[in-house]
């Protein structure tokens, strides 16, 4: 079903027009520089394949499906970066833009024209809207936007990760550290401390 689209730029930038009766089907890969990512949104590993299947209704485009790719994450717990594999479903839905004042006629048949119109102020909004301007759509915003929402605010590379030892530093998923065997140096010299300082007081 639907058609495969291979260009990226009209797999993020589908035209109204190409839609069938069905909707349309836009599979494809894409990178992280077309969905605008910088490294600090995240950075991504390799391209991102895109699945997604869109209807219009009277103008108001409904969009469903799915993003995967892997992601490279720094764990909070032992700083070490890892692959995260990612997959997860997207949910959009497409208003046209409601100022109607360029009158470009962009292939779009009267009909539809006025449909659109009528639906430019729809009753409910959901949270993914979006709008698009004549007869194209701009996927990439709207994907930008649900890889930046799936981010972790707390990523760990495993549940069981062991983190850093607080004293040397060292990763301990790759092996104890020294400190481990030996008797806490920083807590000992406490101790020790407040027994003198004690000790001291009672003899004056
Ligand atoms: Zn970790
Ligand atoms: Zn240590």
């Amino acid at each position: 079903m639907g058609m495969q689209v291979g260009v990226t730029m009209e797999l993020l930038k589908p035209l109204l027009t190409d839609f069938t009766a069905d909707g349309l089907s836009l599979v494809g890969e894409v990178t992280a520089e077309e969905l605008d990512l910088t490294q600090d949104d995240a950075q991504v590993l390799g391209p991102l394949a895109v699945s997604l299947d869109l209807t219009n209704v009277e103008g108001l485009v409904a969009v469903t499906g799915v993003l995967e790719g892997t992601i490279v994450r720094e764990c909070v717990r032992c700083l070490e970066k890892y692959e995260d594999p990612l997959a997860f479903s997207v949910r959009a839905a497409f208003v046209p833009e409601p100022k109607s004042s360029s009158r470009h006629p962009k292939r779009v048949d009267p009909r539809k024209a006025r449909a659109e119109v009528v639906e430019a102020e729809p009753e409910e909004e959901p949270d993914d809207q979006y709008q698009y301007q004549g007869n194209q759509l701009e996927l990439a915003p709207m994907l930008r936007e649900h890889l930046i929402l799936s981010m972790p605010m707390q990523p760990i590379c495993s549940d069981d990760c062991l983190g850093l030892c607080a004293h040397c530093g060292k990763n301990l998923n790759e092996g104890p550290c020294r400190c481990a065997g030996e008797p806490p140096i920083p807590t000992f010299r406490v101790v020790q401390g407040l027994k003198r300082k004690t000790g001291g007081s009672s003899a004056s």
